[in-house]
């Protein structure tokens, strides 16, 4: 079973470790064609003005449209949750628009333009998320069907999934926390071959996939 990874730009090689200490093959994605043979798909941190220019350029958007379609599961990190919403503050085009929120870019300013802390995310078990953020966006609306999985103490959204797509505003594979991606790699393996009975994309249960 293979992740990939977009490769365009941005925290990639950072995930591909992450996935090899799970033991899963990471997958750097540039083309269409290195989406061939992947059940999952992680879309890194970075800028995501850069990200959307090197998608349309290279026509990633939709054979990435249609992996996510297929129900493969996604994980956006950082810029690439802000790629992954339907609606992102002031009005610039979604990119990718799978998951039903709106998201605001840099939206802790000045001041915290990078901190971190640990937050509990419960489908992650007790043992809290060491979260690092770096220029983060925060989710600002909160679509019917997105499950929240983590808020900051403040209560602001910071990571969410809705079917196969989750987003988190933090960056995982740069804290050494593999949880996020085995939950994807469980996903993946899921994806690739369904269990009996298993229908759609409506089939993880949140929680024991630890
Ligand atoms: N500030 C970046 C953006 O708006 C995201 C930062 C990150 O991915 N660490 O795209």
């Amino acid at each position: 079973m293979k992740i990939g990874v977009l490769a365009l730009h941005g925290a990639v090689i950072e995930h591909i470790r992450t996935l090899r200490a799970i033991g899963v093959e990471g997958v750097p994605v540039r083309l269409p064609e290195d989406l061939e043979g992947i059940s999952g798909l992680i879309l890194p941190g970075g800028e995501s003005t850069t990200m959307r220019k090197l998608v349309a350029r290279w026509n990633l958007r939709e054979p990435i449209m249609a992996l996510a379609r297929s129900g493969a599961p996604i994980l956006g990190t950082c810029a690439g949750m802000i790629i992954v919403a339907r609606e992102i503050c002031g009005g610039e085009e979604p990119v990718f628009p799978l998951l039903d929120v709106t998201v605001e870019r840099n939206a802790f300013g000045r001041q915290l333009d990078s901190f971190e802390t640990d937050l509990q995310v419960p489908i992650l078990g007790d043992r809290p998320v060491h979260a690092i953020f770096i220029r983060a966006p925060i989710i600002e609306r909160v679509g019917p069907g997105v499950e929240v999985l983590a808020r900051l103490p403040d209560q602001r959204v910071v990571a969410v999934r809705q079917r196969n797509v989750l987003a988190i505003s933090f960056h995982p594979e740069l804290a050494g926390e593999t949880r996020f991606h085995r939950l994807v790699a469980t996903m993946a393996a899921e994806y690739a071959e369904p269990a009996e009975g298993a229908g759609g994309t409506e089939r993880w249960p949140l929680g024991e996939v630890m």
